[in-house]
């Protein structure tokens, strides 16, 4: 197995042109797991892992850029403030082991419909910045995966960053799995609330193919929030408005049955964690003190 060790960012972009099968490597969290125990064997690895310029992050215009070597324990310790869902979903995720070495790229390179940042970056409405020698492409995470353990990467790009809009409202994500640590979500979701501009974002995770929103059911809380004058004067939802938005979340799931729990528990555990995430946010909208413009 050959080994390249860029010394900078475009080193490493030009040995991915010259070397399309380079496998990039960060954390290794899924790739070590890959090679040791799944027996994949890249012919060529691209170390990423030491590359400075890919730990840090920046905040302007109101825009998170996160670089790809951004880990999760950044998140939790640094950003929640900013990402409140991507930190939330970032404390969820293995172990602290795990979190000081996975980051939120090799996450989405991964693709797993179960990844737990996808659901925040879906609701969010984050973007993949991507770079090759031809130049720099920004892809809206919607339209980033492509099937499981797929997405849009050509042979010659790597991850750059990935841009996040900063929080301008309450945040939630919730996950289900067979215990509290150490596990991959059986089914996991994340809500967002811009309040300047009225809007809901939402994430699911584990529940189809590829991470998906739950366009409809942002659609119909944005216009029951509109209707009733819920930005304006702050009060508790009704029941029918909550359950209204938790079916329409079910109802966007496609779940398949697997190993780790049947297509009907992971609708119904949905449609729970859309009803609870929904009042937790609701709810810290409403003690925040402040109202939409
Ligand atoms: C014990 C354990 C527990 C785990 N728990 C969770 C969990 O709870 N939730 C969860 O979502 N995941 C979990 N994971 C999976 C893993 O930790 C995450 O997916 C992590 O984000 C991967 O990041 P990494 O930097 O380690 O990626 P790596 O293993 O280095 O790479 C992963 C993939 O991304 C590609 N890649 C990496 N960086 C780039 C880049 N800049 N550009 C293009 N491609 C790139 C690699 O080629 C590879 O295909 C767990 C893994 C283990 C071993």
């Amino acid at each position: 197995m050959d080994y390249l060790r860029p010394r900078t960012w475009q080193d490493a972009v030009a040995l991915k042109t010259e070397n399309p099968a380079a496998v990039p490597i960060n954390g290794g969290t899924d790739l070590m797991v890959e090679i040791k125990f799944a027996g994949r064997r890249p012919a060529c690895l691209l170390d990423l892992s030491h590359l400075q310029v890919l730990k840090g992050w920046r905040k302007s215009n109101g825009t998170v850029e996160l670089g790809a070597g951004v880990t999760y324990t950044d998140v939790l310790e640094h950003l929640g403030g900013d990402l409140p869902a991507l930190a939330i979903a970032s404390r969820t995720v293995g172990s602290p082991q795990i979190r000081n070495r996975g980051t939120i790229a090799g996450n989405l390179a991964t693709a797993s419909p179960a990844g737990d940042a996808h659901p925040p970056l879906l609701a969010t409405g984050a973007t993949i910045r991507v770079e090759s020698m031809r130049g720099v492409r920004d892809v809206p995470v919607g339209r980033f995966f492509t099937g499981p353990k797929q997405n849009v990467l050509e042979p010659d790009e790597l991850i750059r960053a990935v841009l996040v809009p900063a929080a301008r409202g309450p945040q939630q994500f919730s996950k289900v799995g067979t215990r509290n640590a150490m596990v991959i979500a059986v089914v996991s979701f994340a809500l967002a609330f811009d309040k300047p501009s009225r809007h809901v974002g939402t994430g699911i995770g584990s529940a189809a193919p590829t991470p998906i929103e739950a366009a409809d059911a942002a659609a119909y809380l944005e216009q029951e929030l509109d209707r009733g004058g819920y930005w304006e004067e702050h009060r508790d939802l009704p029941a029918g408005t909550v359950d209204g938005f938790a079916e329409r979340v079910a109802a966007a799931a496609r779940p398949i049955d697997d190993v780790r729990g049947p297509a009907g528990y992971r609708v119904h555990a949905l449609r729970v964690m859309a009803r609870r995430t929904l009042r937790w946010a609701w709810s810290a909208l409403e003690t925040d003190g402040t109202h939409a413009h």
